[in-house]
């Protein structure tokens, strides 16, 4: 059985179980994600796949807590408006022009969590090579360095933000932002890699080690393959 069908069937097993357990009422309606035209992804890969680099609880909890929060906001927020219209991406860029953020902020960490858990799918290169590789050298060094360039910006951000990879015409580049921002509006970037450093990230596993959180990342969970395919060419 494929991974998308377990995972299917036991979502519609318990969400039977929580039907048949539940009259329904005016609480059980209020805590159901509100419907809308932006749809949470499936992650893909099981719960356990990351540790020990990232845990169960700690993949839990930030998928269905954490990333399902943003998508149920965003829908709500966005009901009866121009941007359910638009693509997540069209979204993030079309709301960072307002002074009201909370649309930008919920549609840009829906986005951001969509390329951080895509970036995990099991398989894959667990190093860079080919074009990647070559841009990787030309603009950093080596891997090595890329990875600790990246490891340092993204350890230094103050508080809750990302740290990228990004590929800047034909050269790669680290940025980080804070919250929930991201490159999207700066038009000139495609986004390679995003880490996530917000608390609920590692806090768990890593208490304030957020180095160590960083570090086991690169060199253990990222499937280089899915890196290179966002590639601009
Ligand atoms: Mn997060």
């Amino acid at each position: 059985m494929s991974v998308i069908t377990r995972r299917a069937l036991v979502a519609s097993a318990a969400a039977a179980a929580t039907a048949a357990m539940l009259p329904m009422s005016r609480h059980v309606l209020a805590q159901a994600p509100a419907p809308g035209p932006f749809v949470q992804p499936p992650l893909p890969f099981l719960e356990p796949q990351l540790a020990p680099t990232i845990s169960t609880r700690t993949v839990t909890l930030h998928f269905g807590r954490h990333h399902a929060a943003y998508f149920a906001a965003l829908n709500t927020l966005t009901k009866d408006t121009k941007y359910v219209a638009m693509t997540l991406e069209q979204v993030v860029v079309e709301s960072d022009k307002e002074t009201d953020r909370r649309i930008f902020n919920n549609a840009a960490q829906a986005w951001n969590h969509n390329l951080y858990w895509a970036t995990f799918k099991p398989g894959g290169a667990k190093a860079p090579g080919g074009k990647l590789l070559g841009m990787i050298n030309a603009s950093f060094g080596s891997f090595d360095q890329m990875k600790i360039k990246l490891k340092g910006d993204t350890t230094a951000i103050f508080g809750s933000g990302w740290g990228w990879l990004a590929q800047e015409g034909d050269k790669l580049v680290v940025a980080t932002t804070p919250g929930g921002a991201n490159l999207l509006p700066r038009n000139t970037m495609t986004t390679l890699l995003g880490i996530d450093v917000w608390e609920h990230a590692y806090y768990l596993d890593y208490e304030n080690r957020r180095p160590d959180h960083i570090q086991a990342v690169l060199d253990n969970i990222i499937n280089w393959d899915v890196v290179a395919s966002r590639l601009k060419s």
